[in-house]
């Protein structure tokens, strides 16, 4: 029987489009799933996005969109992301489908039942000025167990506990700054602290499925101090109107708090995707060989182990059988936030024509199974991608295609010789770790392996030396031939013994790049893609690593894969340029709404200081006030067309929401406009944006 598998990666909240911490988990979680789909399991692998919520309907409203407008443009924007980088989802879905509205409230009926809502008057924090309830993310303050400051109402990034934005320090309104006032309101809450919850989540999450060092934070959670303080508390899963989400029965004017609804959307995206194919959703999870797998950043482990499992279970329906988390990606040594974003962006990498699978490998070397940070570095990428996957891997099929292409037409030999069959044996021999530490998620461990069979086939391919073998061999030199004859197309019949050594040679080496092709192929899908239609062969699975090719045709060799040049890391991590329009000469972009335009927050600015950049002769530091009560710091590449001095005290126009850039020299938090020529070599010259006078800080460009 093979295995049955419903895997899923975390919801990306729809406010804003994937940053590279998102692509990290997605390529984790793809590169497994593929590798238990070429071990022959089913697969479903599902996602969604998290498009409920109070900072969603902020948003929206900002914008002068209606929240769906705003998440389905959100959404619009994913497959760029995930076709880009071979992110293979069997469906994706949104958590405002029917399907989602329907589950989350069957959910909560099914907890009720088993009396586990209470409804309870609490005190809230209400914004004065907006005259409304201020949602968890829009209070923020200084987290109560860690002191650190900046945080959110309902968790902190920085120690991951999970509190009542009540708990906040010195809390503030980020919508107008007021210090919220305490109003009591009616909340619906799931009783975590009841006995039988406990009990099924102490028995959950410490029966092994979840990872040790996850199991051990959980089990602080459960802990009561002597004070009776800590513990599980109940949780608050109600939301006043006004309010995006799905609403509660039986009780008007409230809804699902968004963390209540978004897990449900895997349930979802999984239904939607077998009524797509006419399956019964129901019976495929009733199947109780059908194993649930959550992949999951830390930082909601407390959603997924404690109050999602808890839901399902007394509501009576299956449970996860294994949630697998990953720590940050980090650039830097900066710590990838889903709010504030990295210099990193999966886009940029994209527009640039960087090739998507040196990142999938990149990030598949440096993962394991624990949670532990993965650390981003530009020089390891490229010292990484360059001399392993080209120089180690990619360069055996190219040191050998030649020779078999144009001196035996492509055919293999089945014979290979001692030493190439022993080698061969060695490669098959690991297939079984190699699987292994894909299922334990011990990719880094995997490459390393694979690198480890790669160079004893470089050591086969040196003491071997095809090169010299085929000048030894070179019918074209090798005087008349003998018995007046030319060469047979295949050149190999009749041929010396140089001539047997190199077709051995070169078979070798190309039955082992297909070997070690298949097991980098979970990580290479589009490369491994290549080499079958490079080899003539159907698409790979593990077991096809035990056959051989044997008396085989290959077709003919083309370049593989490029290597990665420092300059384009350089050009991933540069600000972004000053906007450049030329009325003559460049073509008008292509058109588009009011609603894209209005995506762009383009703020007056005052340059509060503006200095040169040691080891850039291209950029000036600006430190900007746009009314925020904060500065801002950007680099901008105008140093060729203004000295410092000239700028500040001046006012000038930037793009205000521009994803926060990491940079050499520091992060660069926006762009400033300035006109130019498309070509600035031939047409040189660089204008600042500068307002009529009377503009003030922070005052919105429309
Ligand atoms: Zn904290």
């Amino acid at each position: 029987m093979p295995r049955k598998l419903f895997v899923t990666t975390a919801l990306p909240y729809a406010n804003a489009p994937f940053h590279i911490g998102h692509m990290m988990e997605y390529i984790q979680a793809d590169t497994w799933v593929r590798a238990q789909r070429m071990r022959g399991a089913e697969v479903n692998f599902v996602c969604a996005d998290d498009a409920h919520g109070a900072p969603i309907m902020i948003a929206a409203e900002k914008v002068g969109q209606t929240p769906q407008q705003f998440v389905a443009g959100i959404a619009a924007g994913r497959p760029q992301y995930l076709e880009g980088f071979h992110i293979a989802f069997d469906n994706w879905h949104s958590t405002d489908g029917p399907e989602n509205h329907r589950l989350a409230q069957d959910i909560y009926l099914g907890l009720r039942k088993n009396e586990l809502i209470d409804v309870r008057s609490i005190e809230q924090f209400f914004d004065p000025v907006k005259g409304m309830f201020l949602p968890d993310r829009y209070i923020k303050g200084e987290c109560p167990k860690c002191g650190a400051k900046d945080q959110y109402g309902d968790s902190c990034e920085s120690c991951g506990a999970v509190y009542a934005p009540t708990d906040l320090k010195n809390p503030y309104s980020a919508l107008s700054g007021a210090v919220p006032v305490r109003k009591s309101s009616e909340h619906y809450f799931f009783r975590l602290s009841d006995p039988r919850c406990v009990a099924f989540l102490e028995q959950w999450t410490q029966d092994g499925k979840l990872q040790p060092e996850v199991a051990n934070k959980i089990r602080e959670w459960f802990t009561k101090a002597e004070d009776g303080s800590g513990g599980l508390g109940d949780w608050d899963i109600s939301r006043d109107a006004p309010y995006f989400g799905i609403e509660i029965p039986d009780a008007p004017g409230k809804y699902f708090y968004v963390w209540l609804d978004a897990p449900v959307g895997y349930l979802a995206s999984l239904t939607h995707l077998f009524a797509r194919r006419g399956h019964d959703v129901d019976a495929y999870l009733a199947d109780p060989a059908v194993e649930q797998v959550h992949f999951i950043g830390k930082d909601i482990v407390y959603f997924h182990t404690l109050f999602w499992p808890a839901m399902l279970h007394f509501s009576g329906r299956k449970v996860p059988n294994h949630v697998f988390v990953h720590g940050f990606i980090t650039v830097g040594g900066e710590k990838m936030s889903k709010s504030r974003g990295t210099g990193l962006s999966p886009l940029r990498y994209l527009e640039l024509g960087l090739n998507p699978e040196w990142l999938r490998y990149y990030i598949a070397a440096k993962l394991n199974a624990r949670v532990e940070d993965v650390e981003f570095n530009p020089e390891d990428f490229v010292a990484r991608v360059n001399s392993d996957l080209i120089g180690k891997y990619i360069n055996i099929a190219s040191r050998a295609a030649g020779f078999l292409t144009k001196r035996f037409a492509g055919k293999l030999s089945a014979d290979l010789g001692v030493e190439g069959r022993v080698l061969l044996d060695t490669l098959r021999a690991h297939r079984a770790t190699i699987e292994q530490l894909y299922e334990e998620r011990e990719f880094g461990k995997a490459v390393r392996e694979i690198m480890q069979l790669a160079d004893r086939v470089n050591e086969y391919v040196d003491q071997h030396k095809p090169w010299e073998l085929a000048k030894q061999d070179r019918p074209a030199d090798a005087g008349p031939p003998q018995g007046g004859g030319t060469p047979s197309a295949g050149g190999a019949a009749g041929a010396g013994a140089s001539s047997v050594a190199l077709h051995d040679v070169c078979s070798v080496c190309i039955e082992a790049f297909r070997v070690l092709t298949i097991y980098l192929k979970p990580i290479l899908p589009a490369l491994a893609a290549q080499v079958e239609a490079f080899l003539k062969v159907a698409p790979m699975d593990f077991a096809d690593a035990a056959r051989a090719l044997g008396h085989h045709t290959i077709g003919e060799y083309k370049h593989l894969m490029q290597r990665v040049d420092a300059k384009q890391m350089d050009a991933l991590f540069e600000p972004p340029q000053a906007a450049r329009v030329e009325p003559g000469g460049e073509p008008i972009a292509d058109e588009i709404g009011i609603d894209d335009f209005s995506r762009v927050d383009l703020r007056i600015a005052r340059i509060v200081n503006a200095e040169l950049v040691e080891g850039s002769d291209k950029l000036l530091r600006l430190t900007l006030d746009v009314g925020e009560g904060r500065h801002r710091n950007v680099f901008s590449g105008i140093r060729s067309a203004y000295k410092p001095e000239d700028l500040i005290g001046k006012f000038t126009v930037m793009v205000a929401n521009l994803a926060p850039r990491k940079m050499k020299f520091g992060l660069s938090e926006g762009m400033v406009l300035a006109a130019s020529h498309a070509d600035g070599k031939a047409n040189p010259g660089l204008f600042v944006l500068e307002p009529h006078p009377g503009a003030q800080p922070g005052m919105r460009v429309r």
